[in-house]
């Protein structure tokens, strides 16, 4: 069809949307280990969760393993953004490994509260999601049997903890802040001696993009959230949208939309998880132009400045 042949289709581009600073930060950690020490280098986990990162920085020579065991001694070796169980740089440093950890800082925050909430004696109860590697790494701070996962509000009356025993909670960085909200509160009316931090550990990034799509979605016929089927934080943004009573769909690529979605809808809001390139995001815009008169407005909720600074080793 010629342009002006194409109905119109208002699209409510979500911001802040897409890569966070920890994310920025761990991409950069890779791509400048590349620059130092030449391919290859191994990447313990997806960098972040996101294929078209992981397939962008596999053809520049970055070999991504599951385990340390995949990697050759002497070879250059990059933790994930996630976070790793302690276990795992100590392993690294018996195997004399060059280790860069990626970890995001707010996820490293995380981890030393868990070691100090240890220190002082405490149980933690730990708000996540059962089997996610953020999940796998914090727990992995902590002698085994001081940390109990938390998923969802039911678990709460499962506990059997006194209300004399000393706790703690902590929690993931991508969760949903009104859930985790409902979660924090049935653990404090239930154990009204657990301490927490000051407030919840759910990241900046996290928190500004469910605000975002909260403020799209009412005004959308559509939600397309960009992000990875194993991203926490983009599934969440999933959520948000849908709880406004609005359809959302999870995509990785444009390729992904099907023309028939866009059937009697007239406006089409975009949001892209914490770990989906702005590259996704056009991409998206064109494929939807292509069949539409696209009209775009953004929608900025929040202004974020956060960087991160590199680790010692590649600072210079
Ligand atoms: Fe860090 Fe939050 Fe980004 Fe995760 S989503 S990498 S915790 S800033």
């Amino acid at each position: 069809a010629r342009p002006d042949e194409r109905p119109a289709l208002t699209l409510l581009i979500a911001a802040p949307r897409g890569f966070c600073a920890g994310v920025d930060r761990a991409i950069e950690i890779v791509e400048r280990a590349l620059e130092r020490y030449g391919p290859p280098v191994y990447v313990r986990h997806e960098i972040v969760h996101n294929r078209y990162v992981v397939d962008g920085l596999k053809a520049k020579g970055a070999v991504f393993v599951e385990e340390l065991d995949a990697v050759p001694d002497g070879a250059p070796v990059v933790f994930s953004a996630h976070g790793v169980p302690k276990a795992v740089p100590a392993e690294a440093e018996r195997r004399g490994l060059d280790y860069l950890d990626a970890t995001c800082p707010l996820v490293s925050k995380v981890h030393r509260q868990a070691e100090r909430q240890i220190e002082a004696g405490r149980h933690i109860l730990f708000i996540g999601h059962k089997g996610h590697p953020e999940v796998v790494g914090t727990m992995g701070q902590v002698p085994q049997g001081t940390m109990t996962l938390v998923e969802t509000i039911d678990d709460v009356a499962g506990l059997a903890f006194s209300t004399e025993e000393p706790l703690a909670y902590l929690t993931q960085t991508t969760l949903s802040v009104e859930d985790t909200r409902n979660i924090v509160a049935a653990l404090q009316e239930r154990f009204p001696q657990i301490v927490g931090p000051r407030a919840e550990d759910i990241c900046y990034a996290t928190s500004n993009r469910q605000a975002a799509v909260k403020a799209i979605a009412p005004d959308s016929d559509l939600v397309l959230v960009i992000g990875a089927p194993n991203s926490s934080n983009s599934l969440r943004l999933v959520e948000v949208a849908e709880r406004c009573g609005t359809a959302a769909r999870l995509i990785q690529r444009a390729s992904d939309i099907e023309p028939e979605w866009l059937e009697g809808i007239g406006t089409v809001g975009l949001t892209a998880g914490a770990s989906a390139p702005e590259t996704l995001v056009r991409e998206v815009v064109d494929r939807l132009s292509q069949w539409r008169t696209v009209e775009e407005h953004t929608l900025v909720t929040a202004e974020e400045k956060m960087v991160f600074k590199l680790p010692r080793q590649l600072a210079d």
